[in-house]
C-alpha cells in the first residue's frame, strides 16, 4: 500500500469484518462509549490500564483510506477517543493507528487505540 493507493471511494465492506460486527452487536465486546458514527470498547487484550478501540461505525480499512473518504468521520474518531481519555483516565492519551500489516495492522477496519492510565514511555518500535 503507496499513498497512490489511496482513493477516495471506500474500499468494500468484507462480509466477515470483525469490528463492523462489534459495531452491529454481532460479535461480544464491552463498549464504553458510542455516538452517532463511532464506537469505542475496550481492548480483549490491554497494554496498559486503559487500552479501548475507537471505530467508525462505517468500514474503512485504515487511517489512510478513511482520512481520504472521510475526514470529518476521523475527526468524530478522535473526539470520541478523546471523550472515553477523560472517562476512564486522566484526559491524557496515546492514540494509535497501525496501518497496514508491517506496522502491526491485524483487523483491517480502521481502529485507533486509546491507550493511557498510567505514565507512557516511548518504545513503539
Ligand atoms: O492494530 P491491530 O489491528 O493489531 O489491533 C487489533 C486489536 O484488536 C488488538 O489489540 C486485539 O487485541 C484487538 N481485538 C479485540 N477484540 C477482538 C479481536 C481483537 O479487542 N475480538
Amino acid at each position: 500500500m503507496t499513498h497512490d493507493d489511496v482513493t477516495a471511494e471506500p474500499a468494500p465492506v468484507p462480509s466477515d469484518c470483525l469490528f463492523c460486527k462489534i459495531v452491529a452487536g454481532e460479535v461480544p465486546a464491552e463498549i464504553v462509549a458510542t455516538d452517532e458514527r463511532a464506537v469505542a470498547f475496550r481492548d480483549i487484550a490491554p497494554q496498559a490500564p486503559m487500552h479501548v478501540l475507537v471505530v467508525p461505525r462505517d468500514h474503512h480499512g485504515d487511517i489512510a483510506q478513511l482520512a481520504a473518504a472521510d475526514p470529518e468521520l476521523l475527526g468524530a474518531v478522535v473526539a470520541l477517543a478523546d471523550r472515553v481519555a477523560g472517562e476512564q483516565a486522566d484526559g491524557q492519551f496515546r492514540l494509535v493507528f497501525n496501518s497496514g500489516p508491517h506496522a502491526g495492522q491485524s483487523v483491517f477496519h480502521v481502529h485507533g487505540h486509546v491507550i493511557g492510565g498510567k505514565q507512557l514511555g516511548w518504545t513503539p518500535a
